[in-house]
Parts: C-alpha cells; structure tokens; sequence
C-alpha cells in the first residue's frame, strides 16, 4: 500500500521504518524543515521500560490538587483547567488503582515489544547508542520508599527486575549518588532502563531508510499538512497547495492530533530541560528524584536534566526559579557541570486522560489510523507503538 504519516517525530519515524519493513511505501510529511523537533527533542530520553507508572494517578491526582493552591510541584492554570474541562472530566475517571493497574499492564506489553524492537533497529542501524545503565528512583521520605507494595508486587508479577537499594548502598549504583545520600531514604534500582538521544536516534534512523528504501520512502520537510477524506474515506494528504494520494495515512503528529477533528483527546503537558555539554565522561545510570519529579541523565558526553509537568496550555514561559532549581539538582549531583552553560528546552508532553497513547483504526474513517499521545513515554514507547500498529494495517 501507498501511505501517508503525518509528523516526522520518534513515534512516525519508528512507523515508517515498520511499514516498510512490511512492504509498503511510506510518505512522511513534517512542518519543521528537520526530524525530532517538537515533543522528542529536549526530552530525558530515557527508555523507561521498568519505569512506567500511568500519570492518571491517584497520587498524581493528590498532587495537582495541592499543586492547585501552591504550584508546587506543578504549575497549573486555572483557565487552562476550564478550557479543558472534558479532558480534566475523563483524567480524574481514570485516577483510580483499578484503571492505573489496567494501564500500566498495557504499557508494560507495549514496552515489551519496544525493547525488542530497538535492538532490531540497532541490529540494522549498528551506529545508534543505547545506554543500558538503568535508572534509580530516590525517595526522600520513609513512607514514601516503604509505601510502594503494590507496585513493587506488579512490576514482580510481570517479571519487571526492580530492587530495593537502602541509603548507604546508593553509592554502589553510582559513586556520584554518594553526595546526595544524606538526602534521601533510598531508591528503586531499574538495571533494565537505558538511555538514548532522542534526536541523535532519529536522524540515524531517517538516514537509514533514505539509504536503504531509496525508491519506496521520502520525507517531505517544511509541509504543514491537512487529511484528505472525501464521504468518510481518507484519500490523501494535502501540503502546500499540493494533493497526494495515499491508500492510508497514519496520524504521528503528537499534540496536534487534537486539533484534526478525529478524535483525539490529547492535552500538553509541559515539561522542560537543560542539557550540558561534558567531555567524554563515563556514562551513568539516569536518577530521578520522586518528590521533586526531576530527572538526570548522564550520556557520558552529556548531561541532560528534566522536570516539569505543568498544566499551562502552550505557555513557554518556564519561571527563573524552576530553572534555578534544576541547575541545582544538576550540579548537586554531578559539580563539573558547575562551570558549563547548558542548553535550555521547553516542550510540551502529549498527553491522554488515561495516559495511554491513542493506537488505532479511525472508527469513522476508512483508510485513516491513529499513533499519538504518548504522553511522558514517547520514547519509550514509541517503537513498540509503531510495531502493534503496523501489526493492525497488515500488508
Ligand atoms: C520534559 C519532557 C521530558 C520527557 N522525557 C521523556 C523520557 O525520558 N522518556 C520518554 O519515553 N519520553 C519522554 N518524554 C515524552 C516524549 O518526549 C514524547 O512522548 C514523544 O517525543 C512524542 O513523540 P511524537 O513523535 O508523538 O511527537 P512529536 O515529537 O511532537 O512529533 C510530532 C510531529 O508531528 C509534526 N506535526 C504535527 N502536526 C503536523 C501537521 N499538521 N503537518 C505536518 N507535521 C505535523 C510536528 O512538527 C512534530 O514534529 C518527555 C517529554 C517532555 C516534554
């Protein structure tokens, strides 16, 4: 078949390297004039394959409650709330443990099929690095370390390896956690998460399929693009003035799958990043901090610092004493970023109510499918997403 992917992002770039491997001819078009602009640029590039609790949460939803009066630990606007009150309606349904465990297992099954499928990508593209140093989750507060039973219980039942690591013994995880031990309870060691470029990745990957499906794929940059459906059965795609014709197309265009009028009920969430250049370090396990929700990775040539779930609609304006706080996380943990300016990013989670991505055939349009909202797991989830979609439009 002939078809169309609106958004050259991680998620319709992973969908067109599956499609093609399934003997199809692949379209990608993108507004940006580069792939990886928006969602999966700046992001924490974390493959948090063990990691994957939904944010539709009942701790989250404490959380934004509180957050609501003190804006701590996330901004949330008022306006913003009311603007999306049939979002906020479906996300507070599904911030309850019946559905958190529901999701959570799909995300698991999800993340299965993605880590297999990164290691095919890396058989094919041998030059794309995956970090496999896992993650450590710190916890300030006994009743915070001790109180994760249930979830340590369903991460066992799935086979997800997860081990409980007592303050003093962080340091043998990584020798950097020995400045911060005094700050915490303990942490949850995940040996299986890794860590990969986002942006990196995506230009190896767009690399390989301009090279190895020469005649079968192209890319169409600077296209800002509409859907094409004609008495509820999808013909194309039109960009700059331009009709082309396709026998499916498949929507990857994260956040802005809400504004196509198919469906989608996905939110930003916005979240930011400062990324510093080091020289050729030894890279090392990812650390978040469960109470602040900041993030580090540590690539070895970089380090890249995340946090930030804010409930602003598009507003960038990231106040000085957030970013104040990340530079400190950072520096506390790792000093010689002390003297190096790093790179600031913003950018905006596509998020669902249930915190699943939208994986699927359109319902009232023939020849059109669905592959957005992957919320705070894009990366993540994005190859195992574009495997169980594929899977869907066959051959
Ligand atoms: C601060 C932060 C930290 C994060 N950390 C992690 C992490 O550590 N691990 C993880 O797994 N995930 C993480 N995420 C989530 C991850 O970044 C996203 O889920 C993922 O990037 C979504 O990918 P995508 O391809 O769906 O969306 P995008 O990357 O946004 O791609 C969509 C593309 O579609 C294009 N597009 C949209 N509409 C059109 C149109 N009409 N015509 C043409 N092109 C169009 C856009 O230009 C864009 O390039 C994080 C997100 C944030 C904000």
């Amino acid at each position: 078949m002939k078809i169309g992917i609106v958004g050259g992002g991680i998620v319709g770039l992973t969908t067109a390297y599956y499609l093609l491997k399934n003997g199809h001819e692949v379209a990608i078009f993108e507004k940006h004039g580069d792939v990886s602009q928006q969602a999966s640029f700046g992001n924490g590039g974390q493959l948090s394959y063990s990691y994957i609790q939904p944010f539709a949460s009942r701790a989250i939803l404490k959380q934004a409650i509180e957050s609501f009066f003190t804006n701590l630990p996330y901004a949330i606007d008022r306006a913003t709330l009311i603007k999306n009150a049939s979002w906020v309606h479906s996300y507070v349904r599904s911030c309850n443990d019946r559905s958190f465990y529901q999701t959570a297992e799909r995300l698991h099954e999800l993340c299965v099929l993605s880590e297999s499928g990164f290691a095919e990508i890396c058989r094919d593209i041998p030059n794309i690095q995956i970090q496999k140093n896992g993650k450590v989750v710190l916890y300030s507060s006994a009743a915070s370390f001790n109180g994760n039973d249930r979830w340590m219980a369903f991460l066992d039942k799935n086979g997800i390896e997860t081990r409980k690591i007592e303050r003093k013994k962080l340091k043998n995880i990584d020798p950097c956690l020995d400045r911060v031990e005094r700050e915490y309870h303990g942490g949850l060691y995940t040996p299986n998460d890794a860590y990969i470029d986002p942006v990196d990745f995506s230009k190896k990957l767009l690399n390989y399929l301009t090279v190895k499906y020469q005649s079968e794929f192209k890319i169409l940059f600077n296209s800002q693009s509409k859907l094409l459906i004609k008495n509820g059965v999808t013909i194309g795609i039109s960009a700059a003035a331009v009709n082309y014709n396709f026998d499916s197309v498949v929507v990857c265009a994260g956040l802005e799958a809400s504004k196509m009028e198919i469906g989608c009920n996905i939110i930003p969430i916005r979240g930011y990043s400062l990324t510093y250049s080091i020289d050729n370090r030894q890279s090392g396990v990812s650390i978040t901090d469960y109470s602040k929700r900041c993030l580090l990775s540590n690539a070895g040539d970089s380090i890249r610092a995340t946090a930030g779930a804010d409930f602003v609609g598009l507003n960038d304006r990231v106040p000085p004493d957030k970013w104040h706080e990340l530079e400190n996380f950072a520096k506390k943990i790792h000093p010689h970023v002390s003297n190096i300016a790093p790179t600031k990013w913003v950018g905006f989670r596509p998020l669902t109510p249930s915190s699943f991505p939208i994986i699927t055939k359109a319902e009232k349009t023939e020849g059109l499918y669905i592959n957005s909202g992957h919320g705070g797991l894009g990366v993540t989830l994005s190859v195992g997403s574009a495997r169980y979609l594929v899977n869907l439009i066959g051959r």
